[in-house]
């Protein structure tokens, strides 16, 4: 199955997403991770996006874009991916659809990870002692906040249409929400 998980910045997406992939052998797919890799090795494309990033905006979608059909378009994942990071605006929900269409796959379940902005910036100011990302200090995760609400919110009203969506309780602890997570996958598994 092709899950995809979606919330804002802070919300536990990457490490719910490393919990899915191992259990139900999936591949993780973080655009964020993606990104900081070009970042790290100082690519073309990595010296590009460096500023967009560390302030908190989005990345465009054409960039993105790229990057994902890279992965979608390989037999080895082949409805095998959680997309942690991705669609984020519409039209990368309009991209992702179109690209699964055109490799033979679909979306079976979306996650949405509720957060408050409040919990968000206290685990992001946590996680910046631990992971040192450039991006997460007090004034940026509360920009990327505002762009989540921004850009990505109507995302959710695209895929309430398509009846896909579940919304997850994220303010709860991580094994709470690995339980909540397991039981829609098994239940969408049927
Ligand atoms: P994340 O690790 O998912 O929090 O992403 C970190 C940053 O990478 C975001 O604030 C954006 O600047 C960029 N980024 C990650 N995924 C996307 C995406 N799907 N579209 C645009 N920008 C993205």
């Amino acid at each position: 199955m092709n899950i995809v998980i979606f919330g804002p910045p802070g919300a536990g997406k990457g490490t719910q997403s490393k919990f899915i992939a191992s259990k139900y052998n999936l591949h993780q797919l973080s655009t964020g991770d993606l990104l900081r890799n070009e970042i790290k090795n100082k690519t073309e494309l990595g010296i590009k996006i460096s500023s967009i990033m560390n302030s908190g905006e989005l990345v465009s979608d054409e960039i993105v874009g790229n990057l994902i059909e890279k992965f979608i378009s390989n037999r080895d994942y082949h409805n095998k991916i959680i997309f942690d990071g991705y669609p984020r605006t519409l039209p990368q929900a309009q991209n992702l659809d179109n690209l699964l269409k055109k490799y033979n796959q679909k979306i079976d379940l979306v996650l949405k990870l509720s957060v408050s902005q409040e919990t968000v910036i206290k685990r992001i100011l946590e996680r910046k002692n631990q992971e040192k990302r450039a991006d997460d200090n007090q004034d940026i995760a509360v920009k990327r906040y505002q762009t989540y609400e921004k850009s990505s919110e109507p995302v959710i009203d695209y895929y309430k249409r398509s009846d896909l969506l579940k919304v997850v309780n994220g303010e709860t602890s991580i094994s709470e929400i690995n339980i909540e997570i397991s039981g829609l996958i098994e239940a969408n598994k049927g």
